[in-house]
Formats: structure tokens, C-alpha cells, sequence
């Protein structure tokens, strides 16, 4: 059986990420939708190698929607959208939004689960096809632009026997993804946690309309908040300077599939076993539908529960020896299928992960937990009444990093995520109640939430708690320096 014939998280959410390329296809009608002669956007259009695209234009709703990967398409509706071609159109576009009171916000994969990204007022800056790669192999780093896919990233980096802790899902664009944290492959063993700590500096376009490098050394505050600031970051980054690693020579893993009754020692053995394995052994917990057991059967009948774990090492006989204190567990035997002994690289793993899956609707939430058992009895208890036909929690193992200091700067040992995907408009309502009620029940439990997959549409007010106290103030004080005239909206809910 193919791996992920089982389940993937990755696959689940790759799959629904089909959407993306068309706003890269959109690029295409470049010419058609051009600003009036005359108006302002035409002097901004006349000004860029992009495209301007105004409301009001005939294809305006076309590229608006296609700025949202998913179909679950959220009403707001920015005044503009500029698609950029370089970092000197992101410049003139900036320029043009202070000198015209124009808020800004950016995009690249819109990926973002509530499109953050989309308010209803101001200029929307899509940096989808900024995508160079440029691999240093002797320096073993690469400067690639926001909008390198991380499967795109992979492949490159293998040319060159390196890697990057890029996103599990190979369709995700390294742009928000590493601006917001980045939970990514192997970030354990490779980033203190997060990948966000494997970039060394970033090129950003500031709120005046300067390009400038930031990094340790030079525009430090600016990287600090860079690194994790996320949807809140005052600027519009075009360029990221990435550390590499030397590529595994193989991904040596194994999926266990258990009945829903395995569930309590499953997370026991997450919580007691797991943390004990190597840093490089990444192991993750689903929760998943069996595929022949029809919406409405309880989730004893219905549920199965997927553990997958994954060593990225110099060899089968180390990932051998890696896994076993995992797989010496009695709670092995219990497993109703398996694949054993799998080898594999960045090619395979994000090729068994892009299985096709129909496209949906979709919206989930994520919290950071220490204390996993408890977090999954909350979410047990409010399994009956979820209303969405597919829906799965995913628990993945952290690890216990201290975090460099940076924006990004709350996690915790485990990180627990819910999707939910749906399939007619009108169902939308129900799923998001039920999703703000499961994260309003698991906040005695969690440590704050994950910015890259929280609700922030649902629950705009806990967006402060994706930071620590001290770095949410210093990145608000950050940006009445960097940002002073306010030409970047704030995180969803702000201005
Ligand atoms: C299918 C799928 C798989 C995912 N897998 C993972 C995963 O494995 N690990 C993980 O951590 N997360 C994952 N996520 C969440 C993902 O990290 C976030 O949705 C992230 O925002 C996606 O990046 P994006 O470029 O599409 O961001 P967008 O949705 O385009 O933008 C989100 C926000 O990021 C900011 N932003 C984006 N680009 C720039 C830029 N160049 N300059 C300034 N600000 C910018 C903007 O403020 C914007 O509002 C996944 C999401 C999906 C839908």
C-alpha cells in the first residue's frame, strides 16, 4: 500500500492548496484588465512591469478571488491589487499607497485560513512571482524569493545534496510560511524549532518605499520582527537569505494506523515516548475518517488514528536504530495497518503527499499544547458534535528548543491543529462554531496559538497570544518606528 493510500495531513491540505496557481495562471490576462487612462492606477500601472488591477475592473472579482487558495472565498474586497514582477515594482507600489493614503497588505500563496491578507479597504500587494533560487553550495545557502514553493525549494536544494526545513506540504510558498514561524520538516533538529531561525537575513521594502537587507548585523529590530512578526510585519519582504543543510541521505519512517479506542495511549505514548527519540526523528498524530464508514457513525465506528514518524539520517541502519524505542512499544502490536520500513527523500515524501483530493472548503486553528493528553481529551469529549464531514486534528511533536530571541516567540512542546473541510457554502456557519467552540474549550489548555494556522477571522482577540507578552510589545513599538504614517495594516482586527 502507497504510504499515504493511509492519510496525510500533508495530503489533506495539499490538495486543497490546488487553487494557488491560479493566481500565477491569472498572470496571463496581464494586459486586459489595465486601469482607466487618466486615473491614478494607470500612472502606477504605467510605472511597473506588474499588473494593477482596480474594483470595479471587469475581472476584478476573478483575480480576488484567485488571490485565496481555497474556495471558501472571504467578502472583502481591497481597492487595489498589484501583482509584482520585481522588488522595484514592490518599491513604486508602496510609494504609491502612501503618497495615495492606501493601507497595504501582501500576499503570496494565500494560504492563510481566514486570507488575513484581504481587507476591505487599500492596496493588495501579490508577490506570487518573485521566485528565484539562487543555491550557494559551497556557503550551503540559497536567496530565494517569497514566492519558491517549498516542494520547488526541495528539489533545487537536492541538486546540490542540501535541504531546507520547509513546509510539510510541498505546495505551501516559503513566503508566509517562514514569516509567521513555519512549522517545517525536521525544524527539531535544524532550526531550534521553527524554521523561521534557519534564514539569515531577509530584503524588505519598508513603509517609505527603501529596499533594505535585515539581518543580525545590519537593520536588526527589523529582522527580529521579520522573523515571526508575520501578518503583522510592517513591510513587504522580496527576498529571503536561507541556511541549508546537508540533504538526508534518507527519510527512514513508518505509518501505524490504530482503532479510535487506541486514542488515550497513542497520545500517551506522544507525550512519554516521543520526546525521548533523537532530535531528527519527526513524529506526528492524525485523526482521520476511515474512508468507507459513512458522516454520522460515531467516532468509535468512524475515526482512526494515524501515527507516522520519520527519521531524516545518513542511513537505513540509523534510522533503524532511531526508531526502535518507538516502535518497541506494545502499542505497536495494535496497530490495524501499517507500512513498515520506508525509505525515502524530499522527492518521495512530497510526491505521495500530492495524491489528488477533492477541493473544498475549509478553515481550521491551531494552539500550541505542553501537556498533549489533556488537550486531546478536550478535543475527544467535542468529537460527536463536529459537523463537518471531514475533519482532522493533527499533533506533531516540537521538540523543547528555547526559541532565539524573535517575533516568534511562543511554542510549545507539541503543536495541535483541527482542519475541517466541508463541501456547500451554507455549511461554512456551523463548522465555524463548532471550531470556535473546540479552541474556546482548549484554552485552559494550550500556551497560546500558532499565527500561520490560527482562526484569526473567529478569534481576532487571541491573536496576542501567538506572541509572548514582551515580544507583542515590541513589535507594536516596532512599528510606530518602522511604520510611523500607519501605510501597512495591522495583524486582523487591527486597523
Ligand atoms: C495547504 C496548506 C498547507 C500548510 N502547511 C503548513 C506547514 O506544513 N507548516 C506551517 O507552518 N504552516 C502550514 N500552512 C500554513 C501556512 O504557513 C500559512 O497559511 C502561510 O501564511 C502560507 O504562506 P502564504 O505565502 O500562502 O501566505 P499568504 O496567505 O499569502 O499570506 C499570509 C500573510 O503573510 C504575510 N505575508 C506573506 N508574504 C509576505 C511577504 N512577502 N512580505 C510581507 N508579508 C507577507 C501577509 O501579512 C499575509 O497576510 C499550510 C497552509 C495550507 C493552506
Amino acid at each position: 500500500m502507497a504510504r499515504f493510500a493511509l492519510w496525510s495531513r500533508r495530503r489533506f491540505l495539499n490538495a486543497a492548496a490546488v487553487s494557488v496557481p491560479a493566481a500565477v495562471a491569472l498572470s496571463a490576462c496581464q494586459g486586459f484588465s489595465r486601469p482607466k487612462a487618466g486615473s491614478d492606477a494607470a500612472a502606477l500601472q504605467e510605472r511597473i512591469a506588474g499588473t494593477v488591477v482596480v474594483k470595479g475592473d471587469e475581472t476584478y472579482e476573478t483575480w480576488r478571488e484567485a488571490m485565496i487558495w481555497q474556495r471558501a472565498k472571504a467578502n472583502r474586497r481591497p481597492d487595489m491589487i498589484v501583482q509584482v514582477e520585481s522588488a522595484g515594482d514592490v518599491q513604486e507600489a508602496v510609494r504609491f499607497a502612501a503618497a495615495n493614503g492606501m493601507k497595504v497588505t501582501t500576499r503570496c500563496g494565500g494560504h492563510s485560513m481566514a486570507a488575513c491578507f484581504l481587507r476591505d479597504t487599500g492596496m493588495l500587494i501579490d508577490v506570487s512571482r518573485l521566485d528565484g533560487i539562487a543555491v550557494d553550495k559551497a556557503a550551503k545557502t540559497a536567496v530565494v524569493g517569497p514566492g519558491v514553493f517549498c516542494r520547488g525549494l526541495a528539489e533545487r536544494l537536492a541538486e546540490d545534496g542540501l535541504a531546507f526545513p520547509g513546509a510539510h506540504c510541498g505546495t505551501v510558498p516559503i513566503s508566509g510560511f517562514l514569516l509567521g514561524g513555519g512549522v517545517g520538516m525536521n525544524t527539531n533538529a535544524w532550526s531550534s524549532g521553527m524554521s523561521v531561525f534557519a534564514v539569515n537575513a531577509v530584503d524588505i521594502v519598508t513603509a517609505d518605499g527603501r529596499l533594505l537587507r535585515a539581518s543580525a548585523q545590519d537593520n536588526a529590530d527589523l529582522f527580529w520582527a521579520a522573523r515571526g512578526g508575520g501578518p503583522g510585519l510592517f513591510g513587504v519582504v522580496v527576498k529571503f537569505h536561507l541556511q541549508c543543510f546537508d540533504a538526508p541521505k534518507v527519510i527512514w519512517g513508518a505509518t501505524y494506523v490504530f482503532a479510535f479506542d487506541a486514542l488515550d495511549e497513542v497520545t500517551r505514548v506522544m507525550d512519554e515516548v516521543v520526546p525521548r527519540l533523537d532530535k531528527d526523528v519527526e513524529t506526528l498524530v492524525a485523526i482521520a475518517a476511515a474512508p468507507d464508514v459513512p458522516f454520522g457513525e460515531p467516532p468509535e465506528k468512524r475515526q482512526r488514528i494515524y501515527l507516522d514518524v520519520n527519521a531524516f539520517v545518513a542511513s537505513e541502519a540509523e534510522g533503524r536504530r532511531k526508531l526502535t524505542p518507538l516502535l518497541d512499544q506494545p502499542l505497536i502490536a495494535r496497530a490495524i495497518e501499517r507500512i513498515e520500513n520506508r525509505a525515502g527523500n524530499f522527492d518521495r515524501y512530497y510526491s505521495d503527499n500530492e495524491a489528488s483530493f477533492p477541493q473544498g472548503h475549509w478553515m481550521g486553528d491551531a494552539v500550541w499544547v505542553d501537556d498533549p493528553q489533556a488537550a486531546m481529551a478536550v478535543l475527544k469529549a467535542h468529537m460527536p458534535e463536529c459537523p463537518a464531514p471531514r475533519a482532522t486534528p493533527v499533533l506533531l511533536y516540537m521538540g523543547t528548543n528555547p526559541l532565539p530571541d524573535a517575533a516568534c516567540s511562543r511554542i510549545a512542546r507539541f503543536y495541535l491543529a483541527y482542519y475541517m473541510e466541508w463541501d456547500e457554502p451554507a455549511e461554512e456557519a456551523a463548522s465555524r462554531a463548532y471550531c470556535l467552540k473546540v479552541f474556546n474549550a482548549l484554552k485552559p489548555v494550550a500556551r497560546g496559538s500558532y499565527i500561520n494556522e490560527m482562526d484569526q477571522e473567529g478569534r481576532p482577540q487571541d491573536i496576542h497570544e501567538c506572541y509572548s507578552p514582551q515580544a507583542w510589545k515590541r513589535l507594536a513599538a516596532l512599528r510606530g518606528q518602522w511604520d510611523p504614517k500607519g501605510v501597512f495594516h495591522g495583524f486582523y482586527g487591527e486597523s
